[in-house]
């Protein structure tokens, strides 16, 4: 999609720091990173969100993920990753082509663990929770 950052970078009419390229996916150094090593995995194709991608595409998106994420884990000499996705703009998301981030952690980085991202504690039980989500799987 022309004016897209990320299929621009896909496409290499755009400099970014690439790390691996496969058939459908391209994973490059984020610009502002959270650690070093921090890693963009995405899809070649235009998807603006998670969502919009088709299951097997999403697929193909995560497990190049993992593989890279052992890879850059390994030459960074990290103790662990973290790996998420922004998914929408209230979750955070800036850049609306789809990625995974893939984010090395260090002893004494002085960040958090993936649930730090949000805390807001919620009404319902969890039994009706689940009777709520479980819901979604048969109405689609
Ligand atoms: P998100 O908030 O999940 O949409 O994250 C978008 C990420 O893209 C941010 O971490 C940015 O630092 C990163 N980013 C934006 N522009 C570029 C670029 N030209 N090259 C590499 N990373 C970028
Ligand atoms: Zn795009």
């Amino acid at each position: 999609m022309s004016g897209c950052l990320f299929c621009q970078i896909a496409q290499g009419q755009r400099p970014a720091h690439n790390i691996f390229e496969g058939e459908g996916t391209v994973a490059f150094l984020d610009i502002l990173p959270c650690t070093p090593g921090h890693t963009l995995v995405i899809p070649r194709h235009h998807y603006a969100t998670l969502s919009e991608m088709p299951a097997e595409e999403v697929g193909k998106l995560f497990q190049a993920a993992a593989m890279v994420a052992e890879r850059v884990q390994a030459a960074m000499g990290a103790a662990g990753f973290n790996m998420g996705i922004n998914n929408g703009k209230e979750a955070g998301q800036e850049v609306f082509h789809a990625h995974i981030h893939i984010i090395p952690r260090y002893q004494g980085d002085g960040g958090g663990s993936m649930k730090s991202v949000a805390r807001m504690s919620g009404k319902e039980d969890l039994e009706q929770l689940a009777t709520k989500i479980r819901q979604a799987f048969t109405s689609s």
